[in-house]
């Protein structure tokens, strides 16, 4: 497939191509698609494979633009990939006036909760325990949120970053017909009871 034959959003569409993206990557070609419709998917794929630009145009299309609350939540193990994968969003939905955030540790909640009332926030790229600190506080608001995408899952899930919790207590507070995306270099033990936890009947794909 092309980036044209997945029925993207025109603005969406523009965003990629003025990004410098020609033609989809592997996983792109087979998972940007059923993500798109909506099914929960665990995608087995490395950095490098161009994992980001595929949930990130996954979610772009889905999201409503004209409202303006939170929509899609991603979790990833650092802030640095955090802070990268807000970029990304800003950058693919160029053209679509998404309004994307990263909620990380390390920085004050004063100028992240003026931004969030502000201008509102489609998009929310952050680390596990910044992220539930904020749905706690009710600064985040996770009564829409239709996409949760995790992002090195293997890493977030592994017992030495100690996430675990917070992802789970994070999946609690997300509706329950919230959409699941799965990342992962590897499959571990942790993953297998994710999927069984929390997606229904992911499609599996492994690049
Ligand atoms: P990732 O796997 O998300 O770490 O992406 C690896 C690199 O591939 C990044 O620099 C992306 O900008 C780039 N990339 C992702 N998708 C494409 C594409 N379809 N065409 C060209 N470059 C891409």
């Amino acid at each position: 497939p092309t980036f044209e034959t997945m029925k993207l959003k025109n603005d969406l569409l523009r965003g990629i191509y003025s990004y410098g993206f020609e033609a989809p990557s592997a996983i792109q070609s087979r998972a940007i698609t059923q993500i798109i419709s909506g099914k929960d998917v665990i995608a087995q794929a490395q950095s490098g494979t161009g994992k980001t630009a595929t949930f990130t145009i996954g979610i772009l299309q889905v999201i409503e633009l004209k409202r303006r609350d939170l929509q899609a939540l991603v979790l990833s193990p650092t802030r640095e990939l955090a802070s990268q994968i807000s970029q990304v969003v800003s950058n693919l939905g160029d053209y679509m006036n998404v309004k994307a955030m990263a909620i990380t540790g390390g920085k004050t909640l004063k100028d992240d909760i003026k931004k969030i009332q502000g201008t509102g926030c489609h998009v929310v790229s952050g680390t596990p325990g910044r992220v539930l600190d904020m749905i706690k506080r009710q600064i985040l608001t996770t009564r829409n949120v239709q996409m949760l995408v995790l992002d090195e899952a293997d890493e977030l899930l592994s017992e030495t970053l100690g996430f675990k919790q917070q992802i789970y207590d994070i999946f609690t507070k997300l509706p329950p017909a919230c959409q699941v995306v799965v990342v992962s270099a590897t499959m571990s033990k942790d993953i297998l009871e994710v999927t069984k936890k929390f997606m229904s009947d992911p499609v599996k794909i492994l690049v």
